[in-house]
């Protein structure tokens, strides 16, 4: 037996794309599977975005480029961050990452001592607490319940600061509630953070997949205050369905992103040079198609809150962004686990197990996928409630 690294037996194995995996494979196997476990919009990625990478391809931006991102690219990404969410950043405030994930982890290796801990209220995006323990802090979780609509109170955050807390993780909207923090709130948390000197990572991944009028805040925006203690994780996975091109990015004060460069200048240098081309067109270039991806999830939504509520024994709050639902299955009495992979072996429908979020009692249902997958999957889910 190899004898691993101390390291590697604290973290677990991302469940997510473990699930995803397996549904891929039994699709390929002929078995008709409905899926809710992906974590990725369905959607190609917009036309010009595509010619642009191709176009650079073309143009031979095929070399090594600086660690940090192409200049052109961090100045859109200061641009963007400018006039959507009323950050006043240069490019030398940003980092290029390989994913919104690459972006996280090379903060946690720069911020994170082993005696430092880092809260993250629970449910949380399932990678926050493994990248702690790989970077050898502790997470501190804070169970959030529906009475809050999964969000953390600043009482609750306050209770969970130690004199070793560094960091708080917002993510909002939020994966896998789906919960948006209104500006009230985020005002609030941002209190707490100035008052106990912390820094806090706003992850802001699902920012353009808004309903019902909910609107985003930037809590970085709340006050320059806040500003010196933020740092802003983002990417293009989501709002322009560009998960396979791994581009992602980090805002920050200067000496934290230098530190972060010297980081990824060491692991995996710059992001590949031709897909940040198709990040800049995705800046720069028309939105449209943002739109229309919103529209289709906005639907969606409608028609998988609408199937869930017919279904006795389950319930969710209303999601007012992203694209989960994170349904309570307690009334089962079956762990989400046992739940997961029963619904799997039975019905050919995958969802995710609450338990990886941090809430055994849930499951999260993704609804990047088509209506029709949709309204199968529910009357199977259904099917299956009510085989309990
Ligand atoms: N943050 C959250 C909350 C996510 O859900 C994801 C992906 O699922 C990421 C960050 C990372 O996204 P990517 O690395 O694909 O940009």
């Amino acid at each position: 037996m190899i004898k691993l690294a101390t390291r590697v037996g604290k973290v677990s194995q991302s469940i997510t794309l473990a699930i995803a995996a397996k549904a891929k494979a039994m699709k390929a196997q002929g078995i008709d599977v409905c899926s809710f476990s992906t974590g990725e919009p369905d959607f190609d990625t917009p036309q010009h975005i595509k010619e642009a990478a191709k176009l650079a391809l073309n143009q031979g931006k095929t070399k090594y480029g600086p660690a940090a991102g192409e200049p052109t690219l961090r100045a859109a990404i200061a641009k963007k961050l400018r006039i959507d969410n009323n950050l006043n950043y240069t490019p030398d405030n940003i980092i290029v990452t390989n994913g919104g994930k690459q972006s996280l982890f090379n903060l946690m290796l720069a911020l994170i001592d082993p005696e430092d801990e880092v809260i993250i209220p629970a449910p949380y995006w399932l990678s926050y607490p493994e990248m702690v323990k790989l970077a050898t802090g502790t997470p501190v979780i804070v169970q959030t319940t529906t009475e809050t609509s999964y969000k953390i109170t600043p009482a609750q955050l306050r209770r969970a600061i130690t004199p070793k807390t560094k960091l708080f993780v917002l993510n909002s909207p939020s994966n896998p509630t789906g919960t948006v923090y209104s500006a009230t709130e985020i005002k609030a948390l941002a209190e707490v953070i100035i008052e106990n000197n912390l820094w806090v990572v706003s992850d802001e991944i699902y920012e353009k997949i808004l309903y019902d009028g909910a609107e985003h805040l930037s809590i970085g925006a709340v006050s320059s205050e806040i500003f010196n203690r933020t740092i802003i994780s983002n990417g293009f996975a989501k709002s322009y369905s560009m998960t396979g091109w791994r581009v992602g990015y980090l805002a920050a004060p200067i000496e934290l992103i230098e530190a972060t460069n010297t980081i990824q200048s060491h692991s995996t240098s710059n992001v590949c040079t031709f897909a940040q081309y198709g990040a800049i067109a995705a800046l720069e270039e028309s939105q449209d198609s943002v739109e229309q991806m919103l529209q289709a999830f906005t639907k969606r939504r409608q028609v998988i809150l609408d199937g869930i509520m017919t279904i006795p024994h389950l319930s969710c709050p209303t999601p007012m962004g992203a694209f989960y639902v994170f349904a309570d299955i307690s009334h089962t009495k079956i762990s989400s686990l046992d739940f997961c992979e029963a619904l799997l072996e039975s019905q050919k429908v995958t969802a995710v197990p609450g338990k990886v979020f941090g809430t055994d009692n849930c499951i999260r249902l993704s609804y990047a996928t088509d209506l029709t997958s949709i309204e199968k999957g529910i009357d199977r889910l259904a099917q299956f409630v009510s085989s309990l």
